[in-house]
């Protein structure tokens, strides 16, 4: 066997993946690693590329549903590429892609600069906040982004960088979506020359508003359905009577119409049953289709919506 087919140091076989996902469901992973430095990300993608087998990459998982089949090929799991520099003159911030956004926007308030404190909620890595245009309360990742570092693994040698205007950002989309392409670091532009203390206090206070008003004890991956602007998906779903609805361990949260949450022993399956009955009732009633948020991976297709 040639020495470069050999599989890279930190590749496991058959691992979990509901450790890795905040819906605490999903099989294993055929091929799994934790790469902590880019090159070994390169490694192990160019490794999985040079033996065609699949891959993608994770971050936090807290957008994911994964089959309980689990996934076939590569999972890459970028939550230990952390790290970020900002400089507080400029406003420019750069941010290795499994850098958590809450710590981001918490370090970005205490050097003054305004921009992220909509995101301290959002439990997910830069990489995903890019790739899923992450947002909330009026504020959204393309509205700071500058560009990103990312990488084709069948050109593993050459990572490329992408401007935010190349990324076709819409509402809780980007191109990164449809484009295999690993995203390996962020740059963002934020507004310099703000007070820390202001800063970071709205930065607090709009987490504690989502953690009053969201179930955030409970295991989910936020919300499950896109808005219908106008409308909202928690609002059509509240009306409906839905709240409680169940699917084995799965459940619309009582607290939020538009979380699906995981009582305890939940399985993927009834997640995506779950879903499947809300889409049913709101398109039935009021003739509107729900599109899930929510990312699915190894039910067939690697699109989630
Ligand atoms: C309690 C809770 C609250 C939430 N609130 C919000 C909210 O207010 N607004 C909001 O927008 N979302 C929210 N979410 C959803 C989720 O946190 C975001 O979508 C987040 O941006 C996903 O980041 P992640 O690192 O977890 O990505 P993952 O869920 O791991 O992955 C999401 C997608 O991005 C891809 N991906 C991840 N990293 C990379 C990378 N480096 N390179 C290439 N592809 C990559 C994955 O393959 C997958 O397709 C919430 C989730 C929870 C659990």
């Amino acid at each position: 066997m040639a020495v470069a087919s050999l599989p890279p140091p930190g590749l496991r076989q058959q691992v979990r993946l509901d450790d890795y996902t905040t819906w605490k469901v999903g099989g294993p992973a055929q091929w799994f690693a934790e790469p902590g430095s880019q090159d070994e990300l390169i490694g192990l993608a160019a490794w999985a590329a040079g033996q065609a087998l699949p891959y993608r990459c994770i971050g936090a998982g807290s957008n994911l549903l994964i089959a309980d089949s689990g996934l076939e090929g590569l999972t890459l799991c970028n939550r230990r590429l952390q790290g970020s520099r900002l400089d507080p003159t400029s406003g420019l911030v750069e941010a290795e892609a499994g850098e958590p956004i809450p710590t981001l926007a918490r370090k970005a308030a205490r050097a003054g600069l305004h921009g992220l404190e909509w995101s301290v909620g959002i439990p997910g890595t830069v990489g995903g906040a890019v790739v899923m245009n992450a947002g909330a309360q009026g504020g959204c990742t393309a509205e700071w982004l500058d560009s990103v570092w990312v990488l084709d693994p069948a050109q593993p040698e050459a990572p490329f960088q992408l401007t935010a205007a190349d990324l076709d950002f819409r509402y809780r989309h980007s191109r990164l979506q449809l484009e295999p392409l690993l995203v390996l670091s962020a740059r963002f532009r934020l507004s310099p020359g703000h007070d820390p203390a202001a800063i970071t206090a709205r930065t607090s206070s709009n987490l504690h508003s989502r953690t009053s008003t969201q179930p955030y004890q409970q295991p989910s991956c936020g919300s499950v359905f896109r808005n219908p602007e106008p409308q909202k998906a928690g609002r059509l779903i509240e009306d409906l009577g839905l709240k409680g609805l169940r699917v084995g361990g799965a459940e619309v949260s009582s607290l939020h119409a538009n979380f699906i949450v995981n009582t305890g022993r939940a399985t993927a399956a009834e997640i995506d049953a779950l879903i499947r009955q809300v889409q049913a009732r709101v398109r039935e009633d009021r003739g509107i289709e729900l599109h899930p948020e929510v990312m699915r991976l190894g039910f067939g297709s690697t699109a989630g919506p």
